[in-house]
């Protein structure tokens, strides 16, 4: 697909942008920024991460109230089964009903620190599809979870990823929101692989910008993502070149909306990493024009 084609193009596109809980007020001051100037894009959501081991519990649960109160835009809460008895994610939950957010996305989650092999609390929910359930009992969210294109490193194979996303839909969930993946093929075959065992939610590309490219790296390597070498060839020698490194994470994300889009791909779930720039702009080359909201 051209640039052309992917800027004008009749095929209705929807969005949703990942923010994490900001530590300190100048980083809540600089995510604000970028909330309000992705808004205007009316995206389908936004999501608020929850740090390891719910150590954002209050954070996320003040920038999602926050979000609801000041904003147009739909929140998503993340939340993991980690560190937590169910009763206390229960109140969690029933907390987050009561502040008026609709939508969770629920995860496993990793240890605290990422520290040994994943073990579920002992009066925890044990796996994602039983937090799944446990959040639905509680009350009718609308429930988001994770794929893997390229494996998680916890999992045996890609039958097991794709059968762990029809049991999370069984379980309640009706959307798959990618791992950041730069193999475009494989995202593709994980939902053309999900399509054919029976899991009929939309499955959506996670976009990762790369402009802080060895910090990519490093998250790369403990999500199981791979890092193609014509990407690391590219930022060869950046290091201490912001200027270049925004200039080639900008064509690096153009290219891949472009393939994706051309992958039959309708819907994007950005990693803004609380910066709104370049999500910003591979939303207009996929066409999508900003809202008056005044
Ligand atoms: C869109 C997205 C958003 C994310 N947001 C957050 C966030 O806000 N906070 C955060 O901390 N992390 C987040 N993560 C990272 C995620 O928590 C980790 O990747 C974690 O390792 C897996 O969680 P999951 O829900 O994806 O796991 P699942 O897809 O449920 O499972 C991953 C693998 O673990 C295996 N597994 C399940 N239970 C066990 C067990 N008891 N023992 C051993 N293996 C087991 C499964 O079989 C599967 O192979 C996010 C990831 C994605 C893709």
């Amino acid at each position: 697909m051209s640039l052309k084609d992917l800027i004008v193009n009749d095929r209705p596109i929807s969005v949703s942008f990942e923010f994490s809980p900001p530590k300190t007020d100048e980083a809540e001051a600089s995510l604000w920024t970028a909330i309000k100037r992705l808004e205007p894009l009316q995206p389908a959501f936004v999501s608020v991460t929850y740090g390891a081991g719910g150590s954002t519990r209050e954070r996320t649960h003040a920038t999602v109230k926050r979000i609801v109160e000041e904003t147009s835009l739909e929140p998503a809460a993340h939340l993991t089964c980690v560190a937590a008895s169910r009763s206390e994610i229960d109140e969690i939950v029933q907390g987050y009903w009561g502040a008026g957010i609709r939508h969770i996305v629920a995860l496993r989650g990793d240890m605290p620190g990422m520290e040994g092999p994943y073990q579920a609390h002992p009066d925890g929910y044990r796996s994602t599809p039983e937090l799944i359930a446990g959040i639905r009992r509680i009350a009718p969210f609308e429930v988001s979870v994770s794929f893997y294109p390229e494996r998680h490193p916890d999992s045996p194979n890609h039958h097991h990823d794709v059968e762990l996303l029809k049991a999370k839909v069984d379980a309640g969930a009706s959307r798959a929101l990618g791992q950041f993946s730069f193999d475009n093929e494989a995202t593709a075959r994980f939902r053309d692989d999900a399509a054919r065992a029976g899991v009929a939610v939309p499955i959506v590309p996670g976009v990762m910008p790369t402009t802080a490219f060895r910090g990519v790296e490093r998250m790369a390597s403990r999500c199981g993502a791979s890092i193609p070498a014509w990407l690391s060839r590219a930022y060869d020698g950046l290091d201490d070149d912001v200027e270049s490194r925004r200039i080639v994470a900008a064509a690096v994300l153009a290219d891949q909306v472009q393939q994706l889009r051309g992958l039959g791909f309708d819907q994007y779930h950005f990693y803004t990493l609380n910066q709104a720039n370049l999500s910003y702009a591979a939303c207009r080359l996929l066409g999508l024009t900003p809202k008056d909201l005044s």
